[in-house]
């Protein structure tokens, strides 16, 4: 791999806006420079490749650190496998992904994580990582996660929801965070009352209320704010640091900020669907309510407003996409007639990085913001910086020259994962990636695809860079 020179754009970071040129040396930033200055004049007269991004931004390629690719839930398996669903987050401007490796009740982390390796070894567009799903507690498997935080496994997610699948006790959950109050890992906390839902649910189909939008109604704002709000007092008992997965309500968002005032290493993450969804899609006819199910759920539309004012005040850190794509055909029509059937989840691991730049131009968030929520601060939450989520010497050249200027309508017509509706059809929104860098190498070429699977590759992570 020879040299590359991307000159005349704009650079944004977390911290920066820079009118500078880009020098990239086997798969790594070396050095940046004044725009059009001596030294990077004398880059680009050298260089194997000259990239032009005049008139772009140049922004370091996003970290989701959210994704399900292939998982198995309800019966069936999320429709993006690792190499489709990694093709299309390149394609979305995204060059990590950390998707969560499943441990199986009775079953060892070990074999969970080897499953996992096997699905993605190989198949993948960018760059990985994984957090490990606990469905089971116990002696042995507490032990584990030691091993794993040293096999840059650092995060761990448990469920208060989902009980009988993947749902942990308060008092499995308290062993579990002052495990990894001892070893580093962070836990990744699901946090909704899955038994008072489970009961609300069951209600809600003895009285016939079986459409999509009763998803919304059962699984109750208050009840995940009442599991956020014990989370974090479970989590100040163990004295561990705690994130809490897709925030939906304005309840739970309240819970966040109350903890974070107290000075609590307590973090939240919320996800596009709800910045920019409500229970009107889930409420749509003839069963299209189906393709926006997804737990959290969700909300009605007055909820955004206090997700945004979050992100701003830093009471919520991370936008991910928590990406589980289930076609609408044959398999979220499993859920006709019931919608507890209905497999949970939405595609969008190819959409963040736009709908977030919209969000810039809507006036929601800044640039430096847009960058910081997607790709500095889940880098470095999930001990993956300075190598991920900023352009800097010596990180990889994990790099997106982005069209502020162009507009797109957002389709299944036209997106690249491997699921046949878009939850955002029809949305037009300003801006589009132009050219997508992975550690270097050219996976997207002025919007023509140039990767491959097997070129990312495993990314074994550091624990927890956004403490102290
Ligand atoms: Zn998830």
């Amino acid at each position: 791999m020879g040299t590359t020179v991307i000159r005349g754009g704009l650079v944004i970071t977390a911290a920066d806006e820079t009118n500078a040129d880009i020098l990239i040396e086997s798969g790594r930033i070396t050095a940046l420079a004044a725009r059009d200055s001596e030294v990077a004049r004398s880059w680009a007269e050298s260089a194997d490749r000259v990239i032009d991004a005049a008139g772009k931004y140049v922004i370091p390629g996003g970290v989701d650190a959210h994704t399900h690719m292939e998982l198995p839930f309800g019966g069936t398996f999320a429709s993006d496998t690792f190499e489709t669903g990694t093709r299309a987050a390149a394609w979305g401007g995204t060059t990590t992904i950390v998707d969560f490796a499943v441990q199986s009740v009775g079953e060892s982390l070990r074999s969970g994580l080897d499953a996992w390796h096997a699905k993605a070894d190989g198949q993948c567009a960018v760059d990985y990582a994984f957090h490990m799903i606990l469905s089971d507690v116990n002696e042995d498997t507490l032990k584990e996660m030691d091993g794993l935080v040293d096999e840059g496994v650092t995060s761990f997610k448990l469920f208060m929801a989902y009980p009988g699948v993947f749902y942990s006790d308060d008092g499995q959950i308290l062993r579990a965070m002052q495990r990894s109050a001892g070893n580093g890992g962070l836990i990744m906390m699901h946090a909704e009352n899955g038994i008072a839902i489970d009961v609300l649910v069951e209600q809600a189909l003895a009285a016939g209320r079986t459409d999509p939008r009763y998803h919304g109604e059962v699984r109750h704002a208050l009840l995940e704010a009442e599991a956020t709000h014990r989370a974090i007092q479970l989590a100040r008992v163990a004295g561990a640091p705690l994130y809490v997965v897709h925030v939906s309500a304005m309840e739970a968002v309240a819970e966040l900020s109350q903890a974070r005032d107290m000075g609590l290493p307590v973090f939240g993450e919320t996800c596009p669907q709800y910045l920019f969804l409500s229970t009107d899609n889930l409420a749509e006819p003839d069963f299209e309510g189906a393709k926006y199910v997804c737990s959290t759920p969700l909300r009605p539309e007055e909820h955004q407003a206090y997700l945004w004012r979050g992100l701003r005040t830093n009471d919520l850190q991370v936008v991910s996409t928590d990406h589980c794509p289930f076609c609408f055909k044959g398999q979220k029509e499993l859920g006709l007639g019931d919608f507890s059937k209905i497999p949970n989840g939405l595609p969008g691991v190819e959409n963040r990085m736009d709908l977030l730049h919209q969000a810039v131009v809507d006036g929601h968030i800044s640039r430096r913001r847009w960058i910081e929520i997607a790709c500095a601060t889940p880098a470095r939450m999930f001990g993956l910086y300075p190598r991920k989520g900023t352009i800097a010497p010596g990180a990889d050249a994990d790099i997106v020259i982005y069209d502020p200027g162009a507009t797109q309508v957002m389709s299944a017509e036209t997106h690249h994962m491997n699921v046949d509706y878009s939850a955002y059809e029809g949305r037009t929104v300003s801006g589009r990636v132009q050219t997508v860098l992975s550690r270097g190498e050219v996976v997207v070429d002025d919007r023509s695809y140039a990767g491959r699977a097997g070129h990312g590759r495993f990314i074994a992570r550091e624990t927890c860079q956004y403490l102290g």
